[in-house]
C-alpha cells in the first residue's frame, strides 16, 4: 500500500459539507434554509414557537392529545404544554417496548424580561425596567433595536398577547449607551461592571400627556395609550409575562449567502430540524417523539422545562396506552438532546482547542459530553450508543463532526441532555455549530442546518 493510500485508509480528517457532497445538496440545504428564516420570524418566544409548531403539525395531520386517550399505530398527536413548551409523537408500527426516538429541543432564547413593576419616568422619558433571562453579554443589547413580546394576564383571567416591533410600521424599543465621548471612565472598567443588569432600561416614551409640567405626565401617557390599545392599566404589569428579543428578522449573511444571520437560533436552529424531520414521517417503524422545551436557558427548571414530570407521564402514559411497560420504554428509548454547539472562531482563537471544536459548515456536531471542570454535570454519553448514531448518520451520508464547548476549564455550559439520560434513556447532544452563540443575532450556516435535519431524519428512521 502507498503512503497515500495508507493515509486515506488510517487518517481521519474533518471535511466540509461542501468538499463532501455536491450541488445538489446544497441547493437543497439552501432551499430547507428559506423555511428556517421564515419559521425563525414567526416565533422569536417560546409561546410564538408553539404557536407556529402547532400550526404546522396540524398541517400534517397531528391533533390534539389529551392524558389518558387510547392509542393505535400510526396515530399523531400533540401535547400543548401551557402554550410554551411541545411535544409531538407518532405511535410507531413495532412494540412500544422496543423504545421511542425522542429529539428534544429547546424554543426558549436569552432576552430581557419586564419586572413586575416595570415602568418609570426620569429625565424627559419613560423606561421599563427589565431582569435578562439567560446567559447574555450585557453590552450586546444596547443601542439594538427591540420588539415587545408576551402575555398580559388580567384579574379577570382574560388574556392580552402582545407584539409590537416585528411590523415595519411599528415602533421599536431601545435601549441606551454612553457616548464615547464621556466613555473614558467606563472604558476601564472590565466588561461585566460598565454594563450591568440594572441598566438594561428600555426607552418606551418620551411625549407628556399634556402641556401641563408634571412629574409622571410621560408615564401617564404611556398607560393611557397601552390603556387604549390592550385595555390594561398598571398593576396589570403585575401579572404579565413580556419578553423584548432583538427585531431583526433573519437574512442571508456574505456574498454568497450562505449563512444565515437571526435571533435565537440557539435553539431553534435545532428545534426546526426535529420538528420538520418528526413532521414528514406517516407511519414510522419506531414510535416518535419531538419535544421542544421551555427554560433551558435558566436551568431547565419548572413545568415547563426539561426536569418537569411531564416527559415522563407521557412516555407512562403512550406506554400503558399500548400495552408496555414503562420503565422498558424508557430503558429501550433512545434520545438526541438537540441543541447548538459553539463553532470555531478565528477572531477569538485563543478561547478554542481547534482539533476539538466544531468548524462552520463542517455538519451536524456530535457531542458526547458538555460540563465544565472535569467534565462536571453533564451526561457523557456511552461509547456504545454514540458508536450506534455513527453507524446510522454513516449509512444515511450524514455530514457530522464532533465538538466540544471551547479549550479545557475555560468556561462550559450545559444541555437537557443530562436530565433525560437520568430517566434511564439513552441520550446524546446532536445540533448546530453556531458563531456568536447567546448574541442579539447569531450566525450558523445553511448546510449545517440540513445535516441536522438529515440527521434527525436518519434517527427516526433507523
Ligand atoms: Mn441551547
Ligand atoms: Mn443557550
Amino acid at each position: 500500500m502507498s503512503k497515500k493510500e495508507l493515509s486515506e485508509k488510517l487518517l481521519y480528517t474533518k471535511k466540509s459539507v461542501y468538499e463532501k457532497t455536491d450541488d445538489a445538496r446544497i441547493d437543497a440545504a439552501f432551499a430547507y434554509a428559506k423555511g428556517y428564516a421564515a419559521y425563525l420570524d414567526a416565533a422569536k418566544t417560546e409561546r410564538e414557537a408553539v404557536t407556529v409548531s402547532i400550526e404546522m403539525a396540524k398541517a400534517k395531520g397531528f391533533k390534539p392529545y389529551t392524558l389518558g386517550m387510547p392509542l393505535k399505530a400510526g396515530d399523531k398527536y400533540y401535547y400543548d404544554n401551557r402554550g410554551k413548551n411541545l411535544y409531538l409523537f407518532i405511535v410507531g408500527r413495532e412494540p412500544i417496548e422496543n423504545g421511542i426516538r425522542i429529539n428534544a429541543a429547546h424554543i426558549d432564547s436569552p432576552r430581557l424580561d419586564l419586572k413586575p413593576c416595570p415602568l418609570y419616568e426620569e429625565g424627559g422619558m419613560s423606561f421599563f425596567k427589565t431582569h435578562y433571562y439567560g446567559g447574555i453579554r450585557k453590552y450586546q443589547w444596547v443601542t439594538t433595536p427591540l420588539s415587545l413580546h408576551g402575555v398580559i394576564i388580567k384579574n379577570d383571567g382574560t388574556s392580552v398577547t402582545v407584539s409590537v416591533g416585528e411590523d415595519e410600521n411599528d415602533p421599536l424599543f431601545y435601549i441606551s449607551d454612553l457616548l464615547p465621548h464621556l466613555g473614558r471612565e467606563s472604558d476601564k472598567k472590565p466588561l461585566g461592571e460598565a454594563f450591568n443588569g440594572e441598566k438594561l432600561n428600555i426607552l418606551i416614551g418620551s411625549r407628556p400627556f399634556d402641556s401641563e409640567s408634571d412629574s409622571n405626565s410621560i408615564k401617564l401617557n404611556t398607560l393611557s395609550l397601552l390603556y387604549d390599545k390592550y385595555g390594561i392599566t398598571e398593576e396589570d404589569f403585575l401579572t404579565a409575562e413580556l419578553e423584548l428579543v432583538p427585531a431583526f428578522k433573519a437574512r442571508d449573511i456574505g456574498f454568497d449567502r450562505a449563512l444565515i444571520g437571526a435571533y435565537g437560533h440557539d435553539d431553534r436552529v435545532c428545534a426546526y430540524p426535529a420538528l420538520t424531520a418528526i413532521l414528514e414521517e406517516d407511519a414510522p417503524k419506531a414510535t416518535l417523539m419531538c419535544v421542544l422545551a421551555d427554560k433551558e436557558e435558566t436551568g431547565s427548571d419548572g413545568n415547563t422545562g426539561m426536569k418537569s414530570m411531564l416527559l415522563l407521564d407521557l412516555i407512562g402514559e403512550i406506554s400503558l396506552a399500548l400495552g408496555g411497560n414503562p420503565a422498558t420504554v424508557r430503558a429501550n428509548s433512545k434520545c438526541l438532546s438537540a441543541d447548538v454547539s459553539c463553532a470555531y472562531d478565528p477572531n477569538f482563537a485563543d478561547a478554542f482547542e481547534k482539533r476539538n471544536t466544531p468548524l462552520l459548515s463542517c455538519g451536524v456536531v456530535l457531542t458526547k459530553y458538555t460540563g465544565a471542570r472535569g467534565k462536571s454535570s453533564t451526561n457523557d454519553a456511552r461509547a456504545e450508543y454514540v458508536g450506534w448514531l455513527r453507524g446510522v448518520m454513516d449509512r444515511a451520508g450524514v455530514v457530522w463532526q464532533t465538538g466540544e464547548l471551547g479549550k479545557v476549564d475555560g468556561g462550559g455550559g450545559g444541555t437537557v441532555a443530562k436530565y433525560i439520560a437520568n430517566h434511564n434513556i439513552e441520550t446524546v447532544d446532536l445540533g448546530v455549530p453556531v458563531i456568536s452563540m447567546h448574541a442579539p443575532y447569531e450566525v450558523v450556516s445553511k448546510v449545517d442546518v440540513y445535516e441536522a435535519y438529515l440527521a434527525f431524519r436518519a434517527f427516526s428512521r433507523a
